[in-house]
């Protein structure tokens, strides 16, 4: 059984000589008390060992042991409502997050074993099977309704099927394949988690993934199975945007992986996370959400591997057909653990110290993102979404992790601390930042929300650019050296910015605006521009187009009930055709 010894520690990681029996990846028992640890190198039976645990008391010639199999999550009902650290291990108290946690050498199982789950079978005995049908459900929250799927590589008829109150344990189907052999199915499955999960194809990324935030449903959508970064400097709102998405997306299950920020940080989220209520519910956030959290002061090598354990979760829900959201906060700080153990194996550094493979690891965590045709029988359609959050040290993007993620990801929310500081919230600056789903998204925008929706969501774009370029030329010769149609649009900017974009998350009302609110509210601010012009066109004053009473009517409107905005907007509009009648008419008289 003793297979190799200790022969050198460094901080979290283990050098073992004797390891030859041993592959890459295994996951090992190191040392007496067993601490656990992963194979990340090996050189002529050396085995270089990423511990995920505290190493301090570990003593050279202390035994390792290799598990033969590969770091692995376990998935099943039970997975929903739970905090998890890096490797998967259940952190069933709370306020202890920020300080110790497991004591070290537990291996605790991610899945409860007593607890009985309600099977209800959908498959008959006799039916062909093959992976990823969907053998039966359990309710596992009153949000999250589980599909047991018969596990890869398994298919053929099914012998035996059950119903009834089962562990995860449990034998709920029998199938037997084509030689004859029998295979027990229960309703946990294990999966490596470094590698991806398989699926039948993958579809383009053609509907969005709603957000209710304005800024970037309407200026910079991501699609269902997309990717996005938010990169910011501290204060710029990060954490406030992932839990808005958290919250409001429109997913069916989310995955919070909250990787390396400060102890207080996590635990914020962790209390913040179940008073959170879900809209779609009334229930609380957590009866749709897996958590995985690693904290700063938790072993960094557990930090890498946390991230591949949020995303296999979240995979194994899109293999039911679920809509998934994971976000990960931040990459930044997982970046930083792949530096620290690179530096230790003394690889050949790349740009400030990461490693060389830094980009292609982040590609391969953004790659798993997508929407597919999950495996099974019934084609159903699964989305994984995920979402980055990057801290740039000072809030420079020019550095290397930033830079690496921007050329993976195709939607970038540039949180900028000029307008925080200004209070713009949310502080995605809108004159860089991008979605390269635009256009694919524009054509669902178009088809199910108003035709018109594309045409003005440019329209806002380009006065948002246009009103940088006047800016400019303010400053140099004064708000009065531009011309009238000018010192509208420049109005209209005001609007778009402050009626529109501005959205806080904090208000019951405006937290949250359905595409269609959205869509009323740019709309009902760029018909004011029409409306303008046509009253310069026939000589009414500048001041009483801009001083206009109804403008505060169309600041107020993003603080209307969801059910009235329809009726408040045709109302809102009949008033301001009155109102520049009038402005003409008047502007008629005087002339004559
Ligand atoms: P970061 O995580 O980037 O350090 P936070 O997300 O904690 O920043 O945001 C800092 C502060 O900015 C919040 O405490 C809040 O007061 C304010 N804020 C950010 N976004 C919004 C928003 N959409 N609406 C209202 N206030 C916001």
């Amino acid at each position: 059984m003793e297979q190799g010894r200790i022969v050198k520690i460094s901080g979290p990681l283990v050098i073992a000589s004797g390891m030859e029996t041993a592959n890459m990846f295994d996951i090992v028992s190191v040392g007496e008390i067993g601490l656990m640890g992963e194979i990340i190198e090996m050189r002529e039976g050396n085995a270089s060992i990423q511990v995920y645990e505290e190493t301090t008391g570990l003593k050279p010639g202390e035994p390792v042991i290799s598990r033969n199999r590969p770091l692995s999550v376990e998935l099943g009902p039970g997975l929903i409502e739970n905090i998890y650290d890096g490797i998967q291990r259940p952190l069933t108290d709370l306020l202890e997050i920020a300080g110790t946690n497991i004591s070290r050498g537990v291996s605790a199982v991610a899945l409860n074993r007593e607890k009985k789950w309600d099977f209800k079978p959908v498959v008959k005995e006799g039916d062909t099977v093959e992976a990823g049908d969907i053998l039966g459900t359990v309710q596992e929250t009153l949000a999250v309704d589980h599909k047991i799927m018969v596990p890869n590589g398994i298919s053929g008829k099914v012998k035996k099927i059950k119903s009834g109150s089962f562990t995860v344990k449990d034998v709920v189907a029998v199938v037997t394949d084509a030689d004859g052999k029998d295979h027990d199915c229960t309703m946990m499955q294990e999966w490596p988690v470094r590698i991806e999960r398989p699926y039948k194809s993958k579809l383009p990324p053609n509907d969005p993934l709603i957000t209710g935030q304005r800024v970037i449903d309407t200026l910079f959508p991501i699609a269902k199975g997309g990717t996005a970064a938010v990169p910011g400097p501290f204060g710029s709102g990060k954490t406030v945007i992932q839990h808005q998405l958290a919250k409001w997306a429109d997913a069916d299950i989310v995955v919070y992986i909250g990787c390396g920020e400060r102890g207080n940080e996590m635990t914020e989220v962790l209390m913040e996370f179940p008073e959170l209520i879900d809209p779609k519910t009334g229930e609380s956030l957590m009866k749709r959400t897996v958590l995985i959290a690693n904290t700063s002061d938790m072993p960094v090598a557990a930090r890498e591997a946390s991230v591949y354990t949020g995303i296999t979760i979240a995979e194994y829900f899109r293999d039911m057909g679920y809509s998934v959201a994971l976000m990960a906060d931040s990459t930044s700080r997982w970046a930083e653990a792949l530096r620290e153990m690179s530096g230790r194996l003394e690889e050949m550094p790349g740009e400030e110290g990461y490693p060389a493979y830094l980009a292609s690891r982040l590609a391969q965590f953004y790659e798993r993102a997508g929407k597919v045709v999950c495996l099974g029988q019934d084609e159903r359609v699964g989305a994984l979404s995920a979402i980055g959050a990057v801290s740039p040290p000072g809030g420079d993007i020019s550095e290397p992790v930033s830079q690496a993620t921007l050329r993976i990801v195709k939607v970038y929310w540039g949180l900028d601390a000029a307008l925080a500081h200004a209070r713009h919230f949310p502080a995605i600056n809108w004159l860089n930042s991008y979605s390269l789903y635009q256009e694919r998204l524009d054509k669902w925008f178009g088809e199910n929300i108003d035709k018109d929706f594309p045409k003005n969501r440019l329209t806002a774009m380009t006065r948002l650019q246009e009103e940088a370029e006047l800016n400019e030329i303010v400053q140099l010769v004064g708000v009065d050296g531009l011309s009238k149609e000018d010192r509208l649009k420049l109005e209209i900017c005001k609007m778009i910015r402050e009626d529109f974009l501005h959205q806080n998350s904090y208000h019951e009302i405006d937290t949250y605006a359905s595409v269609n609110k959205q869509n009323r509210l740019l709309s009902i601010v760029l018909y004011f521009h029409e409306l303008g012009k046509k009253a310069l066109a026939a000589n009414v004053d500048f001041n009483a187009i801009a001083g206009m009473e109804l403008r505060e009517d169309i600041g107020r409107f993003k603080y209307t009930e969801e059910e009235k905005v329809d009726a408040a907007y045709n109302e809102l509009k009949g008033k301001l055709d009155n109102a520049f009648e009038k402005l003409i008419k008047e502007a008629g008289e005087a002339d004559d």
